[in-house]
């Protein structure tokens, strides 16, 4: 069985390389364990032209495409051009929008299936094994809970790494975490990995990482460990932290984590093993917000955390929110005036009203309106009272911002 994993183009190039190196190609190299036929086209980070794109496609038995909230169109576009093209070719669909709105795919005729948990690889094994067809919309959704979360290996696939690389600024991101003990309610990570008797929270083995580490250290300038809550597991991160120094693997590394998940002990020895930038899950400075958003911390907390971080010598930086439910313009203000004042780096980003996106699909209800609104060819027009539309793109894109 020839099969084409295909990462769609969209309108502007993805900045989060990890969902390249983890998502899509430690998907592509668990699936290729078991078969061996399997061509690769990113056309996130490289254009393609329509003769490369259909040769391919003809070749497909099988079309795998990764989809996130912002490529679902050109997602849809290019199944339909396949199925157009082969009579008996299936495409399958994983990927955070898959989990996000399966119903609303189920219903599409160019989709044959549709993962919809994170448990991609295992999911997308299941439907090339069983060869089977589905009768209705709902037979073509794939949720497959498993006891253990199965890591791939991103550094053996035959996807771009080369471009990764060139689009990361030489940072090696991956995942070393999935799922979240957490209930924040803007994020979507609960819907990937829902609690059940599957993998809610899972982590990478620490031999792995070390692995992983040992091969791209010459050739990365830094890591990325993408982390739900990297410092959750106090024993993990100090057990990966002593095997980095022990194995004398040390290449500048970050993450993101919460600030009430943090000690001296935990920052001082991270700091020693790599760590350069430890962005925080802030949110807002409000706490009344902070609550109506089941984030679970405190404005105190968060405090303690930065000066702690400060006296540690640890950088930090905040990560905000723009536009969360009920935000008000003194409450962004507010929050802004003081991560000015703490002089430390922050970043805003805007509120993405995925779980209200999710709870319209699981009521079957049509999705196709709001779906245009992730195509980051707009904005989400969260419209706060009392902030001009000139303030909300100059917190969003502050002149000289590179992330
Ligand atoms: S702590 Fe972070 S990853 Fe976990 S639910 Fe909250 S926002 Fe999501």
């Amino acid at each position: 069985m020839k099969i084409l994993f295909v990462y769609p183009p969209s309108s502007y190039l993805n900045h989060s390389m990890f969902k390249h190196f983890t998502y899509f190609a430690e998907t592509i190299d668990l699936v290729s364990k078991k078969y061996s036929h399997i061509s690769v086209l990113d056309c996130a980070v490289e254009m393609k032209n329509r003769n490369q794109i259909y040769e391919q496609f003809r070749n497909a038995d099988r079309l795998i495409l990764l989809i996130e909230p912002y490529n679902i169109r050109q997602s849809l576009e290019l199944m339909e051009i396949y199925k157009f093209m082969t009579k008996t070719g299936r495409t399958i669909v994983y990927g955070t929008a898959a989990a996000l709105v399966p119903n609303y795919l189920s219903m599409r005729p160019e989709v044959d299936f549709v993962i919809a948990n994170g448990n991609f690889a295992e999911a997308i094994l299941h439907v090339l094994d069983s060869g089977r067809l589905p009768v209705t919309p709902q037979d073509k959704i794939i949720n497959i809970e498993v006891e253990h979360h199965t890591w791939g290996c991103s550094l053996d696939t035959n996807a771009p790494l080369d471009l990764y690389k060139y689009w990361g600024n030489g940072m090696f991101e991956f995942t070393v975490q999935v799922g979240c003990p957490f209930h924040c309610s803007f994020c979507s990570e609960k819907i990937l990995f829902p609690t059940g008797k599957g993998a809610v929270f899972a982590q990478r083995p620490v031999e792995e990482i070390i692995s992983m580490l040992k091969r791209i250290r010459a050739s990365y300038s830094s890591v990325y460990f993408s982390a739900t809550t990297f410092t959750y597991d106090r024993e993990w991160v100090k057990k990966l932290c002593k095997r980095i120094i022990e194995e004398d693997c040390i290449v500048p590394w970050r993450s993101d984590t919460r600030v009430d998940c943090l000690d001296e002990e935990l920052l001082l020895l991270m700091k020693k093993a790599g760590l350069c930038q430890l962005s925080l899950g802030i949110e807002t400075f409000e706490d009344g917000l902070l609550k109506r958003v089941n984030k679970h911390q405190t404005m105190d907390r968060i405090m303690e955390t930065i000066h702690l971080c400060k006296e540690t010598g640890v950088n930090v930086k905040a990560l905000l929110i723009l536009g969360l439910p009920g935000q008000t313009s003194e409450e962004v203000l507010r929050t802004q005036e003081l991560v000015e004042k703490l002089e430390i780096p922050y970043r805003w980003k805007e509120y993405s009203p995925i779980s209200e996106l999710h709870r319209k699909d699981v009521r079957k209800e049509d999705v196709t309106e709001e779906l245009d609104s992730f195509s980051r060819n707009t904005f989400l027009a969260n419209s706060i009272e009392g902030i001009s539309t000139e303030k909300y793109m100059q917190l969003l894109f502050p002149e000289g911002y590179v992330r």
